[in-house]
């Protein structure tokens, strides 16, 4: 882009609002790849001018055909930097297939004031039913073992997942998913800044690592950092239920997590 026509520059909230109008409206998808977060409001900037004139030529002949191409899951988002915009964002998001399938959109449960952030892979059955992430046994098991290290999850633990909506009969996510899905979690882990993250469960454990592929095995035992941010990597709690042999593992890595959020690990 250059210099020179530069259109006036746009908080990321107003970028956001327009992205939505723009898509509301059917116009064409806009590509920020490779794109700085500057070049990425500028662009949108420039979209505003286009969907004027937009409304202008709907005002004459009525509403358009959504043009559709490249698939909405490689689509790049420009999300809001205000937690609520964020939330509301995601409650009505289509851009993977998980979409048709959903009751609803599993954003987080706990608050966006918490201390640890817990992050696991994607909702269940019941999740997928009452819009809350990790309830049923699992859940319930969380719980417990949360308390065994004196972390209260209804006061100090933010929880969200990695896919917002279920997969069909709880199928490990697909790359696409995660790929569409995940810069939703990240933006809820730069707008929360946790004092320390725990990722449960091996889909977690390589979006924040950025070891794909690693064995969790391979993982757990360390205190890794996402963007600054203290991580400690362990199993699902349901996978905990499957394997009671790994109870004691998980117990350990909840003692490493609380010396990190004591300020008491190295
Ligand atoms: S899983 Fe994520 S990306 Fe896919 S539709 Fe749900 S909220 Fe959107």
């Amino acid at each position: 882009m250059s210099g020179s026509d530069r259109s006036p520059r746009l908080s990321p909230q107003e970028a956001a609002r327009l992205l939505r109008q723009r898509l509301e409206m059917g116009g064409g998808e806009l590509y920020l790849d490779g794109m700085t977060r500057e070049e990425a409001l500028e662009q949108v900037s420039r979209a505003k001018g286009e969907g004027t004139q937009q409304r202008s030529a709907q005002a004459q002949t009525g509403p358009s055909t959504r043009v559709t191409g490249k698939s909405s899951a490689a689509l790049p988002v420009v999300l809001p930097d205000d937690y609520a915009e964020l939330r509301e964002v995601a409650l009505a998001c289509t851009r993977c297939g998980l979409a048709s399938g959903r009751t609803q959109v599993v954003f987080s449960d706990g608050p966006p004031t918490a201390r640890l952030m817990l992050v696991g892979e994607a909702p269940g059955a019941n999740e997928d039913a009452s819009g809350v992430p990790f309830v049923g046994m699992s859940g319930q098991f969380l719980d417990l073992l949360l308390a065994t290290v004196e972390l209260s999850r209804k006061d100090s633990v933010y929880i969200a997942n990695v896919l917002k909506c279920r997969p069909p009969g709880n199928r490990d996510p697909q790359p696409e998913e995660i790929e569409a899905c995940s810069p939703f979690l990240l933006r809820q882990i730069d707008l929360v800044k946790p004092r320390a993250i725990l990722a449960v469960g091996s889909f977690s454990a390589r979006l924040l690592t950025g070891r794909d592929g690693v064995a969790l095995g391979k993982l757990r035992g360390a205190v890794h950092t996402y963007h600054g941010v203290p991580l400690v990597v362990t199993y699902h709690p349901a996978a905990l239920l499957r394997n009671r042999r790994w109870i004691r593992s998980f117990w350990d890595d909840l003692q490493l997590l609380r010396s990190v959020i004591d300020g008491d690990h190295a």
